[in-house]
């Protein structure tokens, strides 16, 4: 009996380890995360036509400006109920990548669509995902697990927005958002197999989901 406690103590505690040494690391804690290929904010520099987006180029930076702060609401949200690290952590990253899509609406001259209250958003849909979201996440298992979604939804818009556009500016930003979320994904992914908990994705395939967790 002691014996397995002892066992279940030292798993668990690596687990914690491994846990807030992943969520300290350049991976998606420090100010400043270029070593990781993710956002450095302070090195944005925008050179594109300001004059040359389109529609459909618009609506995506408007898109993805609520999307990211969706993600730091709901990770903030998350924080607040269970105290589990990677929630706080994230939830920083998921503000710089939407503060870097403001910095190109600014650049652009497009109106910032952000509310500044948290979980209060102008896009109907991403509003009713955020009720849905905060919602789904009634344990920490859930809550991670929804984590890992709302990634994999981010994952699936970037791509999308990414082959869409022809802008150079804002193909940098996303990518860069891209690979802050593949790395959230890996994270969320990570703490939910310590709780021995499988994450099926809901989005991506299996063969791409598995392809992002061997990067
Ligand atoms: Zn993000
Ligand atoms: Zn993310």
């Amino acid at each position: 009996m002691k014996l397995t406690n002892l066992i279940l103590a030292i798993t668990f505690s690596m687990g914690l380890l491994a846990c807030s040494d992943a969520a300290s690391g350049n991976e998606m804690g420090n100010a400043n995360e270029n070593s990781n290929g993710e956002l450095d904010l302070t090195s944005l520099q925008f050179s594109s036509d300001q004059n040359s987006l389109n529609e459909s180029e618009k609506a995506g930076l408007l898109l993805m400006r609520e999307e990211e702060k969706l993600a730091g609401d709901v990770y903030a949200y998350f924080y607040g109920k269970y105290e589990l690290r990677p929630f706080t952590n994230i939830n920083k990253s998921e503000v710089r990548h939407s503060t870097a899509v403001l910095s190109l609406l600014t650049y652009f001259g497009l109106e910032d669509p952000a509310q500044t209250e948290a979980g209060k958003f102008t896009n109907a849909d991403i509003q009713a995902l955020y009720d849905k979201l905060t919602a789904a996440g009634s344990t920490a298992e859930l809550a991670l697990s929804t984590g890992a979604f709302i990634e994999e939804y981010d994952i699936a818009d970037l791509r999308k927005l990414i082959s869409e556009s022809q802008n150079a500016d804002i193909k940098t930003v996303y990518s860069r958002l891209l690979s802050g979320s593949y790395n959230h994904i890996k994270a969320f992914t990570r703490v939910l197999g310590f709780r021995n908990v499988t994450y099926t994705p809901q989005i991506l395939t299996s063969s791409e989901y598995n392809e992002i967790l061997a990067k």
